[in-house]
């Protein structure tokens, strides 16, 4: 079935809850949506929200690009699926923005017209899982009260963002677990905002930590070496680890144990299953983490992360708090555990 027109929107998003972290505030986002129609009426979407700090280029960049790039697909035949995905990740080698939407429509329009669901066609190994859900850099009042919030909603994996000052960092988890013991999971987002010293002294001084992402600037990634080998254990390479070059170069040594990938670094599910087959091949665990993003690209990320065994870590928040969506379903989330709507593709409905 011959893909007959291709329609691409940029959207602006405010959030509900607006949030701060190591380097920036964040009280809205743009947003790409695309839509790819066949001839018989069957369309698949996409979307993307890239950050510029991260990948080099923002969403409005991306957009302009994808715009230029849609008369190449257009009378593309949807069932050679690799073909297309390929000529998608040999134009958007430097802009995963577009990439990413392109990828996810083509999987969600491919899917759509076998009538398979993503889930199915990636080969699913795990049913479903827990995410993590994101509290922002705040006083330890605001913080718990945050907590409190998600914790009536069935959350029980805190993800805090920190990196700021590492005594009141270590003041701010001590207050968390004084407060939640056993009750929460708490995972931690330095943001590239520690010293390796501050790395060290904030895995000494707190317990009950499941994870830490990113203590280190990407510029010092080498120093995470230096780490015991029971931090690294805890270790999450996220800014450090983009594309998949960063995979294989750092899979080569132990810099940690866990790599996050986000379908909005490396531009969409295949060059994420790349990572995520790295990772595999070196016995090293994923998280699959997120922006701001629509449920289109969120489920994306959650139906790849679900067909790989070394998942351990959801952290797929990214549509909880947008104002507005182009779409509904993807998945059901009930007291903070995901789980694919199985229905064809994507399994979003439009709004
Ligand atoms: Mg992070």
């Amino acid at each position: 079935m011959v893909i007959d027109n291709i329609e691409i929107e940029l959207a602006d998003i405010k959030l509900t809850r607006p949030y701060t972290i190591a380097y920036k505030t964040t009280s809205s986002i743009k947003n790409i949506f695309i839509k790819i129609i066949l001839k018989n009426g069957v369309f698949g979407l996409g979307s993307s929200n890239v950050s510029k700090y991260v990948v080099g280029l923002d969403t409005t960049e991306s957009y302009k690009n994808a715009v230029d790039f849609k008369n190449e697909l257009i009378g593309k035949n949807i069932t050679y699926l690799i073909g297309n995905i390929d000529k998608i990740e040999n134009q958007f080698i430097n802009d995963p923005g577009s990439k990413a939407a392109y990828n996810i429509a083509l999987y969600d329009t491919f899917c759509k017209s076998l009538n398979i669901s993503l889930g199915s066609f990636l080969g699913r190994v795990i049913p479903e899982l827990p995410t993590s859900i994101t509290v922002g850099i705040k006083n330890i009042d605001e913080t718990i009260e945050e907590i409190n919030e998600y914790y009536s909603s069935g959350f029980r994996y805190i993800k805090i963002k920190l990196g700021d000052k590492i005594d009141y960092d270590i003041e701010r988890i001590t207050k968390i677990n004084e407060k939640f013991g056993s009750d929460i999971k708490i995972r931690i987002d330095a943001n590239q905002g520690w010293s390796l010293d501050d790395t060290i002294k904030f895995c000494d001084e707190t317990k009950g930590v499941e994870l830490i992402e990113q203590p280190i600037s990407v510029d010092n990634t080498q120093q995470l070496l230096k780490l015991p080998d029971s931090v690294k254990e805890i270790i999450a390479l996220d800014e450090s680890l983009v594309s998949y070059e960063d995979a294989i170069k750092y899979s080569q040594n132990n810099y940690g144990k866990i790599f996050n990938i986000k379908l909005m670094k490396c531009g969409g599910i295949t060059s994420g299953r790349k990572i995520a087959n790295v990772a595999l091949l070196n016995d090293i665990d994923l998280m699959w983490g997120c922006n701001d993003e629509s449920i289109i690209s969120i489920s994306a990320a959650l139906n790849a992360a679900l067909s790989f065994h070394n998942t351990k870590y959801l952290d797929l928040d990214g549509s909880l708090d947008l104002t507005k969506d182009l779409v509904t379903g993807g998945f059901n989330l009930i007291d903070g555990i995901m789980k694919p709507i199985d229905k064809p593709g994507l399994g979003v409905k439009l709004i």
